[in-house]
């Protein structure tokens, strides 16, 4: 990954000793380094404003490789949705995906104030196999 926005919490990203994983092509040719990098900045504290900086930033501004969890054509896609986008009732958005799904879609989570996880049942199997594979390619 190339720069984080100037402020307090970029110190707290937990890409920073993976840089290797961020520095990745915009296209999807790896998606085992993509799952794993997407992996990493799932467990960031800072994902939030990592997201929501790089989501604001002009097209051409764009880092590359993952950022906020996503690829350079998510974070494209994404910029084109508006954030007021249409939820039906009984649906939610997936943070990670980015599509609508029913609630049904996510695990319950009580953390959240509409009881579902952020993350789709989907993304969350996506995320335990890249992790697994990270995890794995760690300890060789
Ligand atoms: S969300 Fe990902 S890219 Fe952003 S700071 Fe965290 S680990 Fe790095
Ligand atoms: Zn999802």
């Amino acid at each position: 990954m190339t720069t984080l926005a100037p402020g307090t919490w970029d110190r707290q990203a937990a890409c920073r000793d993976w840089s290797r994983f961020m520095d990745l092509p915009a296209d999807e040719r790896n998606p085992t380094l993509i799952q794993a990098a997407k992996a990493i900045c799932d467990d960031c504290p800072v994902l939030d404003h990592c997201r929501e900086w790089v989501l604001a930033l002009a097209p051409r501004d764009d880092p590359g490789g993952i950022c906020g969890g996503l690829t350079e054509p998510e974070r494209a896609a994404r910029r084109k949705v508006t954030v007021a986008a249409d939820v039906p009732d009984g649906h939610k958005w997936c943070r990670r995906c980015l599509d609508v799904k029913p609630l049904e879609a996510f695990y319950r989570d009580r953390k959240n104030a509409d009881g579902r996880n952020s993350f789709c049942k989907a993304c969350n199997s996506r995320i335990k196999t890249a992790r697994y594979h990270a995890t794995k390619g760690a300890a060789k």
